[in-house]
């Protein structure tokens, strides 16, 4: 199966992608994870990327492309679900020629709908545990007593300028992307709000009557 998952920042694509990476057996790749650690080991991409990420703002490009079709490469141009690619149209345009080459395309692409007060609530209050990548939240799911306080930290493009910036980039640059989707009937529209469990069940839902009707 290919799969990809749309929302804006604080969305919670990370946490259904891991679901439902579990549930279907898919590999995640996620242009985010692979620029964070393109910056954590000094490479020349992560280099380049640094200081958009920190400001919230898109990656150029050619970096994203690059990285995205490396990973989908290694997995054999099936069997994934993307978090966060594409994320703009000329991404989209990349993406399918690239597929197409290979004889594939995506199957569905998950939205969640979330609105703007919730997502800014979740990013501001959002903490990680440096050595697994857990995600807290200081208020809902605060991270447990014996870790270490200076283990748990925040992305650093989770302070409110960047959160801001990183709202309107979705809007302005990744909501005509679901609407290329759209058109194509393969856009699938979730309410991202209630508890992870409950959102996950809806996705489940519409991706099993989406492969049925969309084989590989
Ligand atoms: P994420 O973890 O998906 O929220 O991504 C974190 C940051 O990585 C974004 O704010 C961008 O700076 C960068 N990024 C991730 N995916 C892309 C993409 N497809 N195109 C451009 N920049 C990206």
């Amino acid at each position: 199966m290919r799969l990809a998952i749309f929302g804006p920042p604080g969305s919670g694509k990370g946490t259904q992608s891991t679901r439902l990476a579990n549930s279907y057996n898919l590999t995640i790749i996620s242009t985010g994870d692979l620029i964070r650690e393109a910056i954590a080991a000094g490479t020349p991409c992560g280099r380049e990327a640094e200081s958009y990420v920190r400001h919230g703002e898109l990656v150029p490009g050619k970096v994203v492309r690059e990285l995205a079709n490396q990973a989908i490469a290694k997995q054999g141009y099936s069997e994934f679900i993307l978090d966060g690619y594409p994320r703009t149209l000329e991404q989209a345009g990349w993406l399918s020629e690239y597929l197409k080459s290979y004889n594939a395309r995506l199957q569905c692409v998950v939205s969640l709908m979330v609105p703007d007060e919730i997502l800014v609530s979740r990013l501001s209050r959002r903490r990680l545990h440096r050595e697994t990548g857990q995600i807290y939240h200081l208020d809902y799911s605060p991270p447990p007593p014996d870790i270490p306080p200076e283990e748990i930290i925040q992305r650093l493009d989770d302070h409110p300028e960047a959160i801001l910036i990183r709202l309107e980039t979705y809007r302005a640059e990744t909501f005509p992307v679901e609407d290329y989707y759209r058109r194509k009937g393969i856009l699938i529209e979730i309410d991202g709000t209630g508890d992870v469990e409950s959102i996950q069940s809806r996705i489940v839902k519409h991706v099993d009557r989406f492969s049925t009707l969309m084989p590989a």
